[in-house]
């Protein structure tokens, strides 16, 4: 089972997929956290480049995270669930299509492809987007902006649509939860959509 969660900055996609990925330990599954970018020791060099390195044309970008994505698919999360492991990743390529493909305004749909080829065409089965007024979440961020925390309000008022719109045309494989609420109800949502598909 192939678990992502998406949303922007401090909704608190990290606090729900460690909530997840302890009950499901404790119910003795085994589970892989991961993120992108950085899922791997390749990943952490690009998520260094890509968030605290040189100035980047908006296609280099979205190469290197889509380079991200690939090793992270190849080397990780393939094999992950090739031997029956739960992956929980902390962004996936939805965010490639949020942020490059609307955010940065490189096309969603151009995005959306180099992302499926990316990840030889693997989508999560269930997507989390845990959803809020981006005021809100990057009130809640402690320590340095990494570049784009610090983008304009309009940039993350566009991903968050962006991500909503995506959500809206594929609901069976999105979970549209709002994040204002607290976290233990957040992940009491996020159990009750995943336990069917962890029976048996
Ligand atoms: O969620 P995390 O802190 O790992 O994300 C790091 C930064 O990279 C965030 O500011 C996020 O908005 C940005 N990002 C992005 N495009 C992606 C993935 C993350 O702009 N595909």
């Amino acid at each position: 089972l192939f678990v992502s969660f998406e949303g922007g900055d401090g909704v608190g996609k990290s606090t729900q997929v460690a909530l997840l990925g302890h009950h499901l330990a404790a119910r003795g599954r085994e589970v892989v956290v991961t993120r992108e970018p950085g899922g791997t020791p390749l990943g952490l060099e690009l998520r260094q480049a890509i968030l605290h390195g040189e100035d980047l044309d908006p296609r280099t970008e979205a190469l290197l995270y889509a380079a991200d994505r690939a090793h992270h698919v190849a080397s990780l999360v393939r094999p992950a669930l090739e031997r029956g492991a739960v992956v929980l990743t902390d962004r996936y390529l939805d965010s490639s299509v949020a942020y490059q493909g609307t955010g940065r305004g490189l096309g969603a749909d151009e995005v959306e492809r180099l992302s499926l080829w990316a990840a030889r065409g693997l989508l999560p089965h269930v997507t989390v987007l845990l959803d809020l007024d981006p005021a809100v979440g990057l009130a809640r961020l402690t320590g340095d902006p990494d570049r784009l925390e610090s983008a304009g309000a309009d940039f993350h008022r566009r991903t968050r649509d962006a991500f909503l719109a995506r959500a809206a045309q594929d609901p069976d494989r999105w979970l549209v939860l709002d994040a204002s609420q607290p976290a233990e109800d957040l992940a009491a949502q996020v159990r009750a959509r995943l336990a069917p598909l962890l029976e048996g």
